[in-house]
């Protein structure tokens, strides 16, 4: 089958360029080595860095899939570029948290590492421009973002990854913190778009409470290629190798 990946991508975001594919209907996602972090106030390139997003995105995908979540995710053309259904995306960042951390201490009266007596989501409104404030159900509504239902949907929906993904990253001797999740629509169904990977999720090696994602570049905690080698090696049962 034949993808046209103009040089010109419809969207390019911090790490991910968007092109339109042969296909109608489908996008086509290209993960880039670019690092950010800070709204962009630092940044780097770290070669193969896409590669190890795109396959565990990919393949927690695949795992959502099998347990019943709707994804974008068609199929990848190879291991930094993923086939994904087109979205009209929701502009909301979905947050569920597991543990306190980042933010969540920042700004409220909580020890890092406190375990969470249950799953706590946290919903923002995507707007770099704004930084991505805080909404509640009202604001939603009020806003007209989501009716709800689909709201219920949605927070239901996250709640349902959240476990899938906790137990396999249990599994795996992953502590998983945190993350960041983005829905589309399509046919007025909510669907799981944009990426699962160590840019948008916060991992803590369970034995040794090491950072394993992009804390580990935002706060120079280490080498920021190993930890996220390392989680990509556990994701994909060691199906991974160093370099392409
Ligand atoms: P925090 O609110 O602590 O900064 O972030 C909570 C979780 O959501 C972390 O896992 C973080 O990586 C993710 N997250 C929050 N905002 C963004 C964002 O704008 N982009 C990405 N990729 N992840 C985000």
């Amino acid at each position: 089958m034949k993808y046209l990946i103009k040089d010109t991508p419809l969207y390019k975001g911090k790490a991910k360029s968007v092109y339109r594919s042969e296909i109608d209907g489908e996008f086509i996602v290209k993960f880039r080595d670019d690092i950010t972090a800070f709204d962009g106030g630092k940044k780097d390139i770290l070669k193969g860095k896409g590669r190890y997003n795109a396959l565990v995105s990919s393949h927690i995908f695949r795992l959502l899939e099998e347990k019943g979540i709707r994804t974008h995710f068609i199929r990848m053309i190879d291991e930094t570029t993923m086939v994904v259904m087109e979205l009209s995306m929701i502009p909301l960042e979905v947050i569920v948290r597991n543990v306190a951390a980042g933010s969540m201490t920042r700004k409220y009266p909580i020890n890092e590492g406190t375990k969470l007596s249950q799953p706590v989501i946290v919903i923002d409104y995507k707007d770099d421009s704004r930084h991505d404030p805080m909404l509640n159900d009202d604001l939603i509504l009020a806003l007209d973002l989501l009716n709800k239902e689909e709201l219920e949907e949605l927070k239901e929906i996250s709640l349902r990854i959240n476990n899938i993904m906790y137990d396999y990253m249990h599994d795996r001797d992953i502590t998983l913190v945190d993350f960041k999740i983005e829905f589309g629509k399509q046919n007025g169904n909510i669907i799981l778009g944009d990426e699962i990977s160590m840019d948008s999720m916060r991992l803590w090696d369970s034995k040794t409470g090491d950072s394993m994602d992009k804390d580990v570049y935002r706060f120079d905690k280490g080498d920021v290629m190993k930890s996220y080698e390392s989680v990509a090696a556990r994701i994909l049962d060691n199906k991974v190798k160093g370099e392409p």
